[in-house]
């Protein structure tokens, strides 16, 4: 089989929920991401962190409340937390899936931040929401404090956030570096840790959540990536999604793609992120690919045998 370089996105059941289980769950992410490293593919991984940076705000939240001498954790601080302990058990599963099949791998996580443009028009208008349920009484309270909260879906209030899109990657050369002496890199966890750059070039941690599938494709466009696989929880892309009139999709062109977009077939904030970076990321080179399948099924849709996946015409 041909040996291609990947970046490979994990979503929310590649990881599990809770600390224990996290442990359980990357452990089978682990053979998965192996069995491919095993056929000789140069790999990149990058992963979701929406439940676990909503356990470490709420965490550092209480904080406050039982030590008034602590001050708020920002979040970009928070999302820098999940990657270190979620980068950490997934570098130790795949280490010691690599050691259990005796072979001698190198594994890395590397935290990164991801450049944003300060003049974003997420951050206007922040959709993306986070943390915990809040009480009407917290949610004015936040308002009037100048942090946004949204009515989420007759389950409460809860605090929505800037998602805004990536533009740069500030660890990209070491990421590089790593690849090119034969690692296994994690890294882009999250998303990234949203930063903009000031007007002497110093980061600032931007209060915002970048979604990982449009910082992925950023990611695998930079690398120059052969193929970009978003592992999730759909065996593939439907048209017509939980109707009677439901159609599992194969193959899928940028053009019909748009299509698609334009008739609202993707759930925005799930499936429609994953098919707008496919697009991004097969309009930023020739022969670039995104596969869209379930965790499980890695190896047979790299293999061509399953999943939906996006392309350029005239792949
Ligand atoms: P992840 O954690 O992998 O990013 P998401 O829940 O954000 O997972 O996105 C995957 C989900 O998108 C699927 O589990 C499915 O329920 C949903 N989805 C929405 N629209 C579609 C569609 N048109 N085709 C397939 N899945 C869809
Ligand atoms: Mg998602």
């Amino acid at each position: 089989m041909e040996k291609k370089k990947i970046v490979i996105a994990l979503g929310g059941n590649a990881l599990g929920k809770g600390m224990a289980q996290q442990q359980e769950a990357v452990a089978r992410t682990a053979r998965i991401i192996v069995d491919l490293a095993q056929q000789g593919h140069s790999l990149v991984i990058t992963h979701g962190n929406g439940p676990q940076v909503g356990m470490i705000q709420d965490a550092m939240e209480s904080l406050t409340v039982v030590h008034k001498n602590y001050e708020q954790t920002p979040l970009p601080t928070c999302v820098a937390m999940s990657q270190g302990y979620i980068g950490i058990d997934l570098q130790n599963a795949i280490k010691y899936e690599l050691l259990s099949r005796s072979i001698d791998g190198k594994v890395s996580t590397i935290l990164s931040q991801v450049e944003v443009d300060r003049d974003d028009p997420a951050f206007k208008n922040p959709t993306k929401p986070i943390g915990r349920f809040l009480t009407k009484e917290e949610a004015l309270e936040n308002e009037a404090n100048g942090i946004r909260c949204i009515e989420d879906a007759g389950r409460g209030y809860r605090v929505v956030v800037a998602s805004p899109m990536p533009k740069r990657i500030r660890e990209l050369e070491t990421i590089r570096t790593l690849l090119r002496a034969g690692h296994i890199v994690i890294t882009c966890g999250g998303g990234g840790i949203p930063v903009v750059s000031d007007e002497n070039g110093k980061l600032i941690g931007a209060s915002a959540v970048i979604d990982k599938d449009n910082a992925s494709s950023l990611l695998a466009e930079k690398l120059g990536a052969d193929y970009l696989v978003i592992l999730t929880a759909v065996e593939k892309v439907a048209i017509n999604y939980g109707k009677e009139n439901q159609e599992w999709l194969t193959d899928l062109t940028v053009e019909q793609a748009k299509e698609y977009i334009a008739q609202k077939q993707f759930a925005a904030g799930s499936m429609l992120p994953k098919v707008e970076a496919a697009i991004r990321f097969a309009q930023s080179g020739k022969g670039r690919k995104t596969l869209i399948t379930l965790l499980d099924k890695a190896a047979e849709g790299i293999a061509g045998k399953t999943g939906t996946v996006i392309y350029a015409d005239g792949r």
